[in-house]
């Protein structure tokens, strides 16, 4: 399936492959992997051209690296964005993207399903900077206009959400910032950059957590942050630079080889995810599914508009609370329990009692994370055998339900 990109002159396929490719004097096939602190110069004049930016070389890797510069401008490409910046983990992106945004005495207004340290950031770090935060139902355009105060100056959201799925009208949310004068602030991590493109839409900047399908193997932290060149020269790299939140070389040599297989991979697990939908959607155990490309999804039409496809995450309600849900996720073979996504290997995640429980109970359940939810996050199986173990999952399940 042919998902559309910002640049009409190459294709993405090619782009997750080849973008920003650079090779050393050796001409490897594979990206090199520069595991280097720092670099040396010829001579002392060399050194000082460096430094004033004259001669356009590498300093220390804190600051640039050979082997970063391939993941950031492969993830630019794609995203059609001016600049990108890796970071160590999601979180630093995060927290790179709102900290650079915003000054002391300002305001938020945040959605309220987030990543679980997106919101401790926004609800307890922060407010000790008098940066104050209100939360609304992302699905809620009247609360996003009615929170705007005079010091407003980010919106920051997640969507599709976490683990509910509920989705956030990207384009109406960035006019309603844009009328406020404050910036849109977008963690894109359950939609990837292939499947959803908030700046397209209107965001400001993007973040992501590329541990999850960028590198969607299960083995490093990484996180991106994507805004317009004037904002990542001017005003994110000087953070980076001297906060230091640095992104590995060997990680980012990782995420640059996930890059070249995102496509195919998102791809696959979007069309077993698609086929999992349609298998739960009527089961008797099932008190609600939530797939934004599935009919049963309240925000289907939506969703359809702002993502290319449904995504490879999928939840859902059990009949039968918390024994229903936790019989589901006990008798599977091959899922995994975990509170990860965005892995080759399918995971269940049952939110209440572990990626979520930190939150007042009353909290959640506004939220629509009951007892017998549960997240499943769509692997690279064989779609037979998944649906063979998702069966084993209802017939457990049915005895509670
Ligand atoms: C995982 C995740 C993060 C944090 O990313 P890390 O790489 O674990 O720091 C932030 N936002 C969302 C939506 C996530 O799923």
């Amino acid at each position: 399936m042919g998902i559309p990109h910002p640049d009409d002159a190459i294709e993405l396929d090619t782009l997750l492959i080849r973008g920003g490719l650079t090779r050393s004097n050796y001409g490897e096939t594979s990206e090199a992997i520069h595991m280097t602190s720092g670099f040396t110069y010829g001579s002392a004049a060399e050194a000082e051209a460096r430094f004033t930016g004259e001669n356009p070389g590498f300093v220390y890797s804190r600051y640039a690296n050979p082997t970063l510069d391939i993941f950031e401008q492969r993830l630019r490409q794609i995203e059609g964005a001016g600049g990108c910046h890796g970071t160590s983990s999601g979180m630093a992106a995060v927290y790179a993207a709102l900290a650079t945004s915003l000054n002391a005495g300002d305001h938020v207004v945040a959605s309220r399903a987030l990543f679980g340290s997106c919101h401790v950031i926004l609800s307890t770090i922060l407010p000790r900077y008098n940066i104050t935060t209100t939360f609304v139902d992302g699905d809620d355009l009247k609360a996003w206009e009615s929170a705007v105060r005079p010091n407003t100056k980010v919106f920051f959201l997640e969507t599709p959400a976490n683990p509910t799925l509920a989705l956030v009208d990207l384009k109406a949310v960035s006019a309603i910032a844009h009328a406020a004068g404050a910036k849109v602030i977008v963690d894109n991590a359950f939609a990837t950059p292939l499947l959803q493109r908030p700046l397209m839409l209107g965001a400001d900047i993007v973040t992501y957590s590329a541990t999850k399908h960028i590198d969607g193997q299960g083995r490093c932290l990484g996180g991106a942050v994507l805004g317009t060149s004037e904002y990542c020269t001017d005003v994110l790299q000087p953070f980076l630079r001297h906060t230091g939140p640095a992104l590995s070389p060997f990680n980012a040599w990782l995420l640059s080889k996930g890059l070249e297989t995102l496509s195919l991979r998102v791809q696959r697990s979007c069309d077993t995810a698609e086929i999992l939908a349609d298998h739960l959607g009527d089961k008797p155990q099932v008190a609600k599914l939530l797939y934004p490309h599935h009919d049963s999804h309240p925000q289907v039409e939506l969703g359809r508009r702002q993502m290319y496809r449904g995504g490879t995450i999928l939840s859902l309600e059990l009949k039968g609370g918390r024994a229903a849900a936790w019989a589901f996720m006990d008798a599977f073979k091959i899922i995994d329990i975990s509170n990860n996504l965005g892995d080759s290997k399918s995971l269940i995640t049952h939110p209440t009692t572990t990626t979520h429980r930190a939150m007042a109970e009353e909290d959640r359940l506004a939220m629509g994370i009951t007892e017998g939810l549960v997240r499943l996050s769509v692997g690279l199986e064989g779609v037979n055998d998944l649906l063979a173990d998702i069966d084993r999952g209802l017939k457990a399940a049915a005895a509670h339900s």
